[in-house]
């Protein structure tokens, strides 16, 4: 009892002396935000970067219908599956040509080849009207309690493949996610994009020197430039096709020759075994002889079953681990990567709802930011999920109690673990530490008033989970009542 007492009075004394924590402002505010005013201090607030964007499953599913419009003026028009008439029996009905898959949009040229039955099920995508439009966009999200990671992989990424062949709407849709980022405050995207496959609207092959030379101009012009977001480019493997050590070969060297393009991955399905990351060991080793100077951030730990796949990937001579949810369960490689040089890429909403975690108690992401593995928050696939840099904030806020020393921390390993050249890191990480300090005493000095402008991109994810939902449209005759809240 004696020494019970003298140990509380000890850290009494202790307390008094340390004086009021840096933070407590930002631990007063959470105490007494509501979820929306939350929302808004984390849209003002500056950010890193987002070194997890796979910029093709990053488009919110209305820029999709305003880009496949638009892309007519490029003479790129587009037909999407509106019924099935049996047409076809025997065929690929759940594969990569799925037959039976709605809301699937194809290119005109593709069309065009179809028999005239199969024609019959496709509409043009610019005639869809009321209810089609919207089924067609809600085709394009992951907003049903039932979908999950079969939809994801199997149904959302066959359904927009066809218009992913035409790089002015790719190169369109970059510069869409550079405006949305700017407004949040982000300072650098790190951007998977492909290169190859792409086609001219008669479905003639456009060179993958050619796509970057239509991203790289679309970058150079007046509204790309005014995001002030830096963007770099990254290359992607899907892992576990046949011809997949071929593919990495000419991704790699491909990086190698550009200076935008800055890093390799390995994508798809990591519970399918035909990619399994020492698959790729030999052809990282044959690479590394002959070429220097291309990073890697590669998938690993996506997957349900304790397995090494976190430290075969380091092996294969990764710098960034994407999501890393199963390191949890590799005690050796965690332990090695505690306060080491290896980032691990976490992207709370997506392995929510691809059913890697049923919940937010199962996620190894405190674990890791608070015995120092080095993590930053990242989107992934964002358009489908419907859903910002700023919302992965909101939930990692919410989940786990961040305090704004994590939040800082989270934001410089984004830009820290940055695939750039020493000094423009630097300079990115000199410019966050600016905003943020500058922010931090704005709000200090103005508390809530500070948050009275800022409009939120309130999107379904937030809205679906939360309950933070964008505020109903402005009645035309004011309700008699005003609204309660909130800044
Ligand atoms: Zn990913």
């Amino acid at each position: 009892m004696r020494g019970f007492r003298r140990h509380a009075v000890l850290l009494l004394a202790g307390l008094l002396m340390a004086g009021p924590a840096a933070a407590d402002w930002f631990e007063d505010f959470k105490d007494r935000a509501t979820d929306r005013q939350l929302l808004k201090f984390l849209t003002a607030m500056p950010k890193g970067g987002d070194l997890h964007n796979h910029i093709t499953g990053a488009v919110h599913s209305e820029w999709f219908w305003d880009l496949a419009l638009a892309a007519e003026a490029d003479g790129y028009r587009y037909y999407t599956k509106t019924t099935i008439d049996n047409c076809r029996y025997g065929t690929d009905e759940y594969g990569p040509d799925a037959y039976l898959l709605l809301f699937r949009t194809i290119p005109e040229h593709e069309y065009r080849q179809l028999e005239a039955c199969e024609r019959g099920e496709y509409q043009p995508v610019a005639s869809l009207s009321g209810e089609m439009r919207d089924r067609w966009l809600e085709a394009l999200r992951l907003d049903k309690p039932h979908e999950g990671r079969a939809e994801f992989f199997e149904a959302l990424w066959p359904r927009i493949g066809g218009m992913l062949t035409n790089p002015h709407l790719v190169a369109d849709l970059l510069v869409r996610n550079m405006q949305a980022f700017g407004e949040e405050g982000v300072l650098y995207l790190e951007v998977q994009i492909p290169v190859h496959r792409f086609a001219a609207p008669d479905g003639s092959p456009i060179e993958p020197e050619a796509v970057a030379d239509i991203y790289r101009a679309r970058l150079a012009r007046p509204d790309a430039r005014a995001t002030g977001v830096t963007v770099r480019f990254q290359l992607a493997v899907l892992r576990f096709t046949p011809g997949a050590e071929q593919a990495l070969d000419t991704v790699y060297r491909f990086v190698a020759r550009h200076p935008e393009f800055v890093g390799v991955n390995l994508v798809g399905r990591e519970d399918n075994d035909k990619g399994y990351p020492l698959r790729f060991l030999d052809t990282f080793r044959a690479l590394r002889r002959e070429v220097g100077d291309v990073h890697l951030s590669i998938h690993a730990g996506e997957v349900d079953e304790p397995n090494a796949h976190v430290r075969d990937t380091l092996l294969l001579g990764a710098d960034r681990i994407g999501h890393g949810l199963n390191l949890i369960s590799d005690p050796d490689t965690l332990l090695l990567m505690r306060h080491g040089p290896y980032l691990v890429e976490i992207n709370l909403i997506s392995n929510l709802l691809l059913g890697y975690v049923d919940d937010y108690d199962q996620h190894p992401f405190p674990e890791y930011l608070r015995i120092g593995v080095p993590v930053a928050l990242s989107t992934d696939d964002r358009g489908m999920w419907d859903s910002t840099l700023t919302d992965e904030f909101f939930v990692a806020v919410k989940e786990f109690d961040l305090t704004w020393q994590e939040i800082r921390t989270l934001s410089r390993n984004s830009l820290a673990h940055a695939f750039l050249p020493e000094a423009e890191r630097a300079a990115l990480l000199e410019q966050l530490d600016e905003r943020l300090t500058r922010f931090e005493r704005a709000f200090q000095r103005r508390g809530d008033a500070l948050l009275a402008g800022v409009e939120p991109q309130y999107r379904g994810f937030l809205c679906r989970r939360y309950g933070v939902c964008a505020p109903a449209v402005a009645p035309a005759v004011a309700p008699a009542v005003a609204p309660a809240d909130d800044a």
